[in-house]
């Protein structure tokens, strides 16, 4: 090994060599720029090989010094020279800045001919494969003053070939690492935050948006973790195996879920059927991949999957726009997080690829973009909700203004039904009243009206009683006819109700051709008055029958009601009717009064 750093220092030509130096001022130097590489296919060679090859000018720079080379098989060696001419700094951090590598073998070469030798990488458990606890791989490295160390890196690695070395003084690394960690810090919690906050979302609201949202979510961090190094470091630091297998799986998982928060988000299966079979295809598909992922060699899955991203969120962000076109709002806020993803992660994978160089947007790329997604996400998920919402209540406030209207409709129909009721009601009550001969009332309802000016009248109110008979009556209806005696009928009815009219009082049709007044308010004087006049009225009157005039005559008995009278209706009707009946043994054509019965 000695003479192998003598060899190196000796022959490297000019053109083969690149020397980094270090110096008072420098405290981080990006090893790019100075680094050199060999590709060893076989991955068999021994680092004598590898140094003559490097001797004979075999080691080439970076292309356009990127140290991301893409998905390769075999090893790779980078060498470079450091000299450092530091009066103080003497010892150096090396850094491998990408946390997926498998194996990684340092060598260092002094010009006083010691040679050391670290080994790395995730196929080692977490504490063996670095000096000091962190995500990358790093190494401390002894640089003596003013004499070359020649370093040599050999990366065999199953993932994508990135080699970003750095160099730190332990000053610069310390504050190199808290701002990485804080930023880390910062991203995770946002993640975390909005996982805590939809899970509460989901557990509450039970709409399953809100789960695949949670899965895509999870699953994504878990992506990052994984990719970042956090994984191996924190969650399975002594199973290499997982640190291998969790990269395809977790990209499987979190496209399942954001191809499940797609379907159920935009409602595929009510809005677009055949996308919806699509989206299925693609869920079937991961499935198959995870499952398979477990058994096929890194490279294969990974590239598969990594590959496969691209379409998939394509996908989704397709869908979506589709949707958008359709005229679903909340799909609006969907696409615009799709997009900062798709942009985010876009230039991660062309980092993974080789494609574009790695910095800082590029890097944290998919950090940016998929913590402005998931926020976005978020707040579509919430928008979503509200939409959702307010079409229930409206789908609510129209059955109700419809339940309210057939109210209505039914009430008003009720009321009109309830008062044709009334009406028809009013109109049999008014016929159960009535006589249907005369129109005048009939017996029933004067007994009802007397018995009230009956109670009256026991309270001191006067009130007398008429009983008018027709004389000779059964003679029309002889020489007449029916019809002619019916028309007499309604005829003396007629008369009588006029005559009749200022005094306020009951008249009723009593039976056949009899009729009974109550007079209200009148004593007995008064009342044989009115009943005088009611006779004279009759005989008056003319009534013809085809022509003819025929004279017609009535009887009258005249009661006045004692007030201190028992007996009610009846009794007080008897006694009329005998007066009346007096009025007939008196020849009809006349008035008699109760007062003449008592004389
Ligand atoms: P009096 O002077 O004694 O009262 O003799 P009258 O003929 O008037 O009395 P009577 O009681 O003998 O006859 C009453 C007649 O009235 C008998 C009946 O045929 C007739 N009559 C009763 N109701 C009606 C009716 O609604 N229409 C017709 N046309 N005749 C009726
Ligand atoms: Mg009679
Ligand atoms: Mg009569």
């Amino acid at each position: 090994m000695a003479g192998l750093a003598c060899l190196l220092l000796a022959v490297l030509p000019a053109h083969a060599q690149s020397t980094v130096e270090l110096g008072d001022g420098i405290s981080r130097v990006d090893l790019s720029s100075q680094l050199r590489y060999y590709q060893d296919t076989t991955g068999t060679q021994s680092l004598d090989t590898i140094a003559h090859r490097l001797a004979q000018g075999e080691f080439v720079p970076l292309p356009q010094g990127n140290s991301a080379l893409g998905f390769q098989d075999g090893a790779f060696w980078f060498h470079v020279r450091i000299l450092n001419r530091s009066t103080d700094q003497l010892r150096w951090l090396l850094v491998q800045e990408y946390a997926l590598s498998d194996q990684l073998d340092v060598y260092a070469h002094h010009a006083d001919g010691r040679s050391f030798h670290w080994r790395g990488g995730d196929a080692l458990p977490f504490e063996l494969g670095r000096s000091i606890r962190f995500r990358h791989p790093n190494f401390w490295l002894d640089l003596p003053r003013d004499q070359p160390v020649d370093v040599f890196v050999r990366v065999r690695s199953e993932s994508s070939m990135q080699v970003p070395l750095m160099l730190y003084t332990p000053t610069a690394f310390t504050e190199h690492a808290r701002d990485a960690q804080l930023g880390m810090g910062i991203y995770y919690g946002i993640l975390l935050a909005l996982f805590f906050y939809n899970m509460v979302l989901w557990l509450t609201l039970r709409d399953a948006s809100y789960f695949w949202y949670l899965l895509h979510i999870g699953a994504f961090g878990l992506v990052l973790f994984t990719l970042g190094g956090m994984g191996f470091e924190y969650l399975w630091p002594n199973s290499p195996w997982l640190a291998e297998k969790s990269v395809p799986l977790s990209i499987c998982l979190a496209q399942i879920g954001m191809q499940q928060f797609t379907r159920t988000f935009l409602g595929l299966r009510e809005r677009w059927r055949w996308a919806d079979r699509v989206s299925l295809g693609v869920i079937a598909f991961y499935l198959l991949l995870a499952v398979a992922a477990t058994q096929l060699p890194y490279r294969i899955s990974t590239q598969i999957a990594s590959a496969s991203v691209f379409l998939s969120i394509t996908w989704v962000a397709f869908t979506g726009a589709m949707i958008v076109r359709r005229g679903y709002k909340p799909a609006i806020i969907f696409l615009a997080a799709w997009a900062t993803f798709l942009l985010g992660t876009a230039l991660f994978t062309a980092v993974a690829f080789g494609l574009v160089p790695k910095m800082f947007i590029t890097e944290y790329g998919k950090e940016i973009g998929s913590a402005l997604e998931m926020l976005l996400l978020s707040i579509g998920l919430g928008y979503r909700y509200a939409a959702l919402r307010n079409e229930n209540e409206r789908i609510v406030r129209e059955a109700r203004d419809q339940l309210e209207q057939k109210v209505d409709q039914r009430t008003s129909e009720l009321s009109n039904a309830l008062s044709q009721l009334a009406e028809a009601h009013g109109r049999l009550r008014e016929s159960s009243q009535r006589d249907g001969l005369t129109g005048l009332h009939n017996r029933t309802y004067f007994r009802e009206g007397f018995e009230s000016l009956l109670s009256q009248a026991r309270s001191g109110r006067q009130l007398s009683l008429l009983m008018i008979d027709l004389d000779h009556f059964k003679q029309i209806n002889d020489r007449h006819g029916h019809l002619a005696g019916d028309e007499c009928l309604r005829w003396a009815a007629r008369v009588i109700g006029q005559t009749l009219r200022p005094h306020n009082a009951l008249l009723a049709r009593f039976g056949g051709e009899e009729f009974v007044v109550a007079l209200p308010g009148m004593d007995l004087v008064t009342a044989a008055t009115v009943a005088e006049e009611l006779r004279q009225h009759l005989r008056d009157e003319p009534f013809f029958v085809q022509g003819q005039r025929i004279a017609i005559t009535a009887s009258f008995g005249v009661h006045a009601v004692d007030t201190q009278m028992r007996g009610g209706v009846e009794a007080a009707l008897q006694v009329a009717d005998e007066a009346l009946y007096r009025a007939k043994a008196d020849g009809r054509d006349c008035v008699r009064t109760s007062a003449v019965l008592a004389a």
